[in-house]
């Protein structure tokens, strides 16, 4: 039997890091080949998707540049970060004959197109990959905002938020042997129990519009269809 999405339109976020594979720093074709093969399965099942990029592997404001330039510089860096990771993932998606387009909160026109909520919404009608850079175009905020923040604006049924993690634990399972992975947990558990999903203006964010998150692990593409599919994994946040 063929698999059927569960979803209709989703938001995918995707952090630089993931992009960089076991470097850490700049890009892994291998890995980002491997995520759009899975964006194009999706695709062609009729899923219309949208994709905030992150871009820690090549910069983070408050990270690299803290104490060394003015915080706002240092953020608008990391929004220029984000581009670069877009355009590769663009190029590579388009290799393999996907549609796609790249929308930037801050304007470069000669490179991409800018962010205009109509055009983003026609291009996911028209079966589009819409890639969506410089997270919010504003310092201060992270890609994860920016990703409830396009959510919210094209309507998506779904945050995707494919980490380096396989879920939401009760602790980190990194320190402790007797932490929990929870199949589905609300947003007032995440806060009394001062989870880490998102950062705290990303999770209020999604909070108060009630827009679900599934966080689950990139490290096995598939998951992406896995998750769309409907499939039991990670962790369901709503
Ligand atoms: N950034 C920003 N405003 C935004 C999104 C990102 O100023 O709306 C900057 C910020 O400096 C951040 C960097 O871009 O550290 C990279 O984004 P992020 O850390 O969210 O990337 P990720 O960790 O997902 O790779």
């Amino acid at each position: 039997a063929v698999d059927k999405p569960v979803f209709k339109r989703v938001l995918l976020k995707i952090s630089g890091e993931a992009l960089s594979g076991d470097k850490h720093f700049g890009l892994d074709f291998d890995v980002i080949k491997s995520v759009c093969h899975v964006i194009k399965k999706c695709v062609e099942m009729g899923v219309e998707i949208g994709i905030v990029v992150g871009g820690g592997n090549f910069w983070r404001g408050t990270k690299d540049g803290g104490g060394k330039i003015e915080r706002t510089r240092a953020d608008h860096m990391g929004m220029m970060a984000t581009v670069m990771n877009c355009l590769a993932l663009a190029d590579v998606l388009e290799q393999m004959d996907v549609s796609v387009r790249v929308q930037t909160a801050l304007e470069i026109k000669a490179v991409a197109e800018p962010y205009i909520r109509l055009k983003a919404d026609k291009h996911l009608k028209n079966g589009r990959v819409v890639i969506f850079g410089c997270g919010t175009g504003c310092p201060y905020f992270s890609t994860d905002t920016a990703a409830v923040l396009r959510a919210a604006e094209i309507e998506a049924d779904v945050i995707l938020l494919a980490k380096n993690i396989d879920g939401v634990y009760s602790a980190d399972p990194k320190l402790d042997p007797n932490a929990v992975k929870y199949d589905t947990i609300s947003y007032d558990e995440v806060l009394a129990q001062k989870l880490t999903v998102m950062d705290s203006t990303a999770t209020s964010l999604s909070m108060d519009n009630h827009i679900p998150v599934i966080l689950f692990a990139l490290k096995d593409p598939e998951n992406i269809l896995r998750v769309i599919t409907g499939e039991k994994i990670g962790t369901i946040v709503g």
